[in-house]
């Protein structure tokens, strides 16, 4: 399975069976509970050795607590690629998309067009550790909140307008120097960043 931005676990507790809402793609059923999986970008049933391959296509998952961070970092640092075509090579590491490559290059004041092997070991380090927190933090919201409570009137139970809980994806300005945010075209998609805070 690949849960990717929408796929989503739905666990119904006890004997009872429920309905099925929407397209449930797979159900999985006991005498406690029911499991519909909904949404994912892809479900499909394969054997042992495709899993191998899947898994060998993949670089380190900054959610797996025996993530292998210097395998990571050593790819991030040995690429001539820009640092924000370099964290959407699902070959380096895996899972982090478009928000969070702009959000955590920000966060550490690294320019997106700065090459892999520029950084040093220490930025690289720092890097993979704000993915690992952001990640992190956006399993347990469900969503992706990169700013901290003092940047939201309120968070509980509410929808937030994009651009609205990030520093510079999405933002007309930076949330911390209120300079125009600009984008910069990296692995065929704008990445957003703030030219005060994130310096070449
Ligand atoms: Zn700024």
């Amino acid at each position: 399975m690949h849960l990717g931005l929408f796929g989503k676990f739905r666990v119904a507790k006890g004997s009872k069976t429920p309905d099925v809402v929407g397209l449930v793609r797979m159900r999985m059923q006991s005498s406690r509970a029911t499991i519909d999986l909904a949404g994912p970008t892809d479900c499909s049933i394969g054997t042992l050795d495709d899993r191998a391959k899947i898994l060998k296509r993949l670089g380190p998952d900054p959610l797996d607590k025996k993530a292998d961070s210097q395998l990571a970092i050593d790819r991030m640092g040995k690429s001539k690629q820009a640092i924000g075509a370099v964290l959407l090579d699902q070959k380096v590491l895996c899972g982090v998309g478009n928000v969070y490559r702009a959000e955590a290059l920000f966060v550490c004041g690294i320019h997106p067009s700065r090459l892999g092997l520029a950084l040093s070991h220490a930025e690289l380090q720092i890097l993979w550790d704000t993915v690992v927190a952001m990640l992190r933090q956006g399993v347990q919201d469900n969503r992706i909140i990169t700013v901290g409570p003092e940047h939201l009137s309120q968070t509980k139970g509410r929808r937030f307008r994009r651009g609205e809980a990030t520093f510079v994806y999405h933002r007309d300005r930076c949330l911390r120097c209120a300079t125009p945010i600009q984008t910069v075209e990296l692995a065929g998609r704008p990445c957003y960043f703030c030219p005060t805070c994130q310096q070449r």
